[in-house]
């Protein structure tokens, strides 16, 4: 007798949460010829080709408002699934926390962010999640970068709001110029940790409480 397998317990191992979408699960399966519906386990030659069409034919949603239009952007159908199995997320707290500050950046109508310091890491990991979940613009001050008061001034003119990323590198003599404030300066808010998904969170904080 060759080996076979449970059909529903491996797709509950596959990160499928609810009879909805075990049966949405089943049917591409079925759709794709790899079982007849009434058959309830499934031969373990099949178990690959299996995976690939249920995927093929799914998005998993990990039930995160921000992670939905993710989801349903794929244009397959959308069933809830462990945080690992999102489409929006991936399983990643940043990755949520970026698709969640686009979202309200887009409300709110804000497209650019400067941001003050982050390690070179930190700023190049929130550059490639903003990308991913579609804006806001972010426009990094480091360090190592020779500022001066006109620098500054021109990055306040073209941003909507200024983040200032604590326990990152950036001196004084740096911050100063974008902290003196002018009429018609940006908000300028504090990031009090050195996460990015944190960099995010104050992001779309900031960005809900602002006036359109
Ligand atoms: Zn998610």
């Amino acid at each position: 007798m060759s080996a076979d397998f449970a059909i529903d317990d491996w797709l509950r191992e596959e990160g499928l949460l609810d009879d909805e979408g075990l049966a949405l699960a089943r049917a591409a399966l079925v759709a794709a010829g790899l079982t007849t519906g009434k058959k309830q386990r499934m031969a373990v030659a099949k178990r690959e080709r299996a995976r690939e069409a249920a995927w093929a034919a799914l998005a998993g949603w990990c039930g995160a408002a921000a992670c939905r239009a993710a989801a349903d952007a794929t244009g397959k159908t959308v069933v809830r699934t462990v945080r690992e199995r999102c489409a929006g997320c991936g399983g990643s707290n940043a990755l949520q926390a970026a698709r969640a500050a686009a979202a309200a950046c887009r409300r709110a109508n804000l497209r650019r962010a400067v941001v003050l310091g982050g390690s070179p890491a930190a700023r190049q990991e929130a550059l490639r999640l903003a990308q991913a979940a579609g804006g806001p613009e972010l426009v990094f001050v480091d360090g190592d970068s020779r500022v001066t008061e006109g620098d500054a001034r021109a990055d306040k003119a073209r941003a909507d709001v200024v983040l200032a990323w604590a326990g990152t590198p950036l001196p004084h003599k740096v911050s100063d110029l974008y902290r003196r404030r002018e009429p018609g300066d940006p908000p300028i808010i504090t990031v009090p940790t050195t996460g990015v998904g944190q960099l995010f969170r104050a992001l779309e904080e900031h960005a809900r409480n602002r006036r359109p």
